[in-house]
């Protein structure tokens, strides 16, 4: 930290301000080599015509005042002062309007020459931390909103990115007469980030505004909030993770605390999953009554397990969770799985209850998933561990992580007849194995090739980015993340944390960690069949079928709003078409067949396509009334390497032929939009690659 930072740093401590003023501020940027318009503190009128003669005129005189936040709200800014006379003038009017204030004295500073206007700055974040703000001054902020946010520390990559995400970057890279010098603009930046990574005592900072010049730029006025550091969470090493969650996700043996032999209670179901599901490895039932569970000779105490167990689960009564937790850790369980609930979603005494838990996995050194949860469900290995009753699942390769086992298992229902899950991992209040640690773990995990996460909250902010960074560079995590609204914004005095609306932050995040962010269910879902199914796009020529033109219509703007386009036919597919295609249907893309359209030509048609250099990828409207003729014949061909994706309108009228479809490894979806978007990001994934 620069000592001059230090020095302000705890002068305003020591008055016990936590805003620093302009001078302040100006005096720390110049310490890191940021422009600014400069400062002198004028005491006295004659003080202040001294200094402007000194740094010539036209000058600005400001209020300072440990009091006055938004100095020109109030007429503490007076611009364009060209003579001793003028400063004399507003330096009397500055102090007569500020005198019921602790004022300590003028501001003189230069005139900057106008430039574009930018805002920059900083604010912290519960989850993520610091976070970086840009965006252009003036209407583009104060009315439109066109700001950018990145959470920090940031790359060269972030920068442009987030310069490019304003709707006005236009007139960053020059528009009629503006220009910018943009190298200027991502130093200045890159030194704000610096300082406030350096310095954590910064809980916010504006600079608002900034003139920026086609060369150069100049901060013209900045504010610093102070707070206290945060603490970070202690990190947990990759390796570490990996071998605790293994016991989580391959387990030899399970206890499960509470199994029941009573149907419909939920200890019976998670025993009977277990079950079911054939599990391989040792089950040990606990329960305090039964002899023996669903057929399995039972334990009344943990600690008569005589063999040494990999996990346990806990399905017992909140007040009876603690001691049966205990019990596991005494026994050297290293992963447990508390699917009780009643904690701290409940209140304060199960806030408490929870760090008591942590406590205790802390000093016996295990680990823990829950409370409130659902379990693990690992196909691959044979465990279902949820507390309701699962059916059959076939073994994938998307791995689902959920805050809440209810919804997991509400949508495993049903989707699994559609879907096929390598892991469903519930993690519930998170007390201990967040979001960020089971992410890592399916990252690494060879059976899955794409991650869906739905989150109402990230825990470990920064760390999920980094984490989740090194994963998207591989395989898709696409998140659903809930609680979109405003409702969590604080007041606050700086223009950048007002505008820091935790969504927009998880946007940043998200986008900074190379995260395909979904808008619902259905989106995520879509999305990821077309991943879990298909192989990606090699190019961004796509040849549409459909058996109505206006379809093939809505496909074709879909694929031009999505940055994809239609193939061009050669002559060549176009003559081996015509062979096929009735007098009636012309040799366009889409290829529009009208209601006659078979599978048998669509099979055809999509042969002749796979010859043609410029078809990468096939969309294919289907009519719903036959479509079990189509899972036949496009079962037969072989697509080497091209993706293909169905639209089925209607399709929840005849779900059984689309099951059949979906199970064949082609994805349905009921609206050609949705079809041509999953196409266009699984093209931009594999571009990022
Ligand atoms: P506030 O505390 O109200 O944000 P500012 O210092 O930002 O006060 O001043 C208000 C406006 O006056 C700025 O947005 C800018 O347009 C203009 N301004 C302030 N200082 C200067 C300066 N040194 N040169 C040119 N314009 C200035
Ligand atoms: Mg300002």
């Amino acid at each position: 930290m620069n000592t001059l930072l230090n020095e302000i740093v705890s002068r305003a401590e020591s008055e016990g301000r936590t805003y620093l003023m302009e001078h302040e501020c100006k005096e720390i940027l110049a310490g890191e080599g940021i422009a600014t318009t400069g400062i002198s503190v004028a005491r006295s009128a004659v003080e202040a015509v001294e200094i402007s003669n000194k740094i010539g005129y036209p000058v600005v005189l400001k209020v300072l005042s440990p009091e006055v936040i938004h100095k020109s709200d109030l007429g503490g800014v007076k611009l364009n002062i060209k003579d001793a006379a003028g400063v004399e003038r507003a330096y009397e009017e500055i102090t007569k309007a500020f005198s019921g204030n602790k004022v300590i004295g003028v501001a003189v500073q230069k005139m900057a020459p106008s430039g574009l206007e930018a805002i920059i700055g900083v604010s912290r974040d519960p989850a993520f931390g610091p976070v970086l703000m840009f965006g252009l001054g003036g209407v583009f902020v104060e009315v439109l909103k066109d700001v950018s946010f990145r959470i920090l520390p940031v790359t060269e990559a972030d920068i442009d990115e987030m310069l490019q995400e304003i709707r006005g970057y236009k007139l960053l890279q020059g528009y009629r007469g503006t220009e910018v010098d943009l190298r200027a603009l991502k130093d200045l930046l890159f030194k704000i980030s610096d300082l406030v990574m350096r310095c954590p005592e910064i809980s916010e900072l504006d600079l608002n505004p900034v003139f920026l010049y086609p060369q150069g730029y100049i901060t013209v006025d900045a504010r610093i909030i102070l707070g206290k550091p945060e603490k970070t969470l202690p990190a947990v090493t990759s390796d570490q993770n990996k071998n605790t969650l293994q016991k989580l996700f391959y387990p030899e043996s399970i206890a499960v605390v509470g199994a029941s032999d009573k149907p419909g209670k939920l200890g019976w179901n998670i025993f009977h999953n277990l079950l079911y599901h054939r599990f391989a490895g040792k089950l040990y039932p606990v329960n305090v009554k039964a002899k023996t569970v669903q057929g399995v000779p039972a334990y009344s105490k943990i600690e008569d397990i005589e063999d040494t167990v990999d996990s346990a689960i806990i399905m017992v009564p909140a007040a009876q969770t603690l001691q049966a937790f205990e019990e596991c850790c005494r026994k050297g369980i290293k992963m447990i799985v508390i699917e009780s609930a009643g904690f701290a979603e409940t209140g304060e005494d199960g806030k408490s209850v929870e760090k008591e838990l942590k406590r205790l996995a802390e000093s016996y050194n295990c680990r823990f998933v829950g409370p409130n949860c659902s379990g693990i469900i690992n196909t691959h290995h044979n465990v279902v561990q949820s507390i309701g009753q699962v059916g059959d699942l076939r073994k994938g390769n998307i791995g689902l992580v959920a805050q809440a086992g209810v919804y997991a298992a509400g949508m495993l229902w049903g989707i699994r007849h559609t879907m096929d899950f390598a892991v469903v991992a519930t993690i519930g209040n998170k007390a201990d194995i967040n979001e960020t640690d089971i992410l890592e773990y399916l990252g690494e995990d060879k059976n899955i090739e794409v991650i869906c996460m739905y989150l109402e909250d990230v825990k470990s902010g920064r760390k999920f980015i980094d984490v989740a960074r090194k994963i998207t560079a591989q395989k898709p995590v696409i998140v659903l993340k809930s609680g979109r609204t405003e409702a969590g914004k604080k007041a606050v005095s700086s223009h950048t944390a007002s505008l820091a609306g935790n969504d927009l932050i998880y946007d940043a995040a998200f986008r900074q960690a190379g995260i395909i962010r979904a808008r619902d269910n259905d989106h995520m879902f879509g999305l990821a069949k077309a991943f879990s199914k298909q192989p990606f796009p090699s190019g961004d020529g796509v040849l549409v079928m459909s058996y109505t033109g206006s379809l093939g219509v809505a496909a074709a703007d879909a694929l031009s709003l999505n940055k994809m386009r239609l193939a061009e036919l050669d002559d060549e597919t176009r003559r081996y078409l015509r062979e096929i295609l009735p007098p009636y249907v012309a040799c366009n893309n889409p290829a529009d067949y009208t209601f006659d359209m078979n599978a048998a030509q669509v099979r055809d048609t999509i042969e002749i396509g796979l010859r043609s250099k410029d078809i990468s990828s096939f969309i294919a409207i289907l009519q719903a009334e036959i479509l079990d003729t189509y899972v036949q014949e496009l079962k037969k061909i072989d697509f080497q390497g091209k993706p293909i994706l169905c639209c089925v309108p209607c399709k929840e009228f005849v779900m059984n032929e689309v099951i059949a479809l979906e199970q064949a490894g082609f994805p349905v979806y009921s609206t050609p939009e949705e079809a041509v978007e999953a196409l266009a990001v699984m093209y931009n994934f594999k571009r990022k690659l």
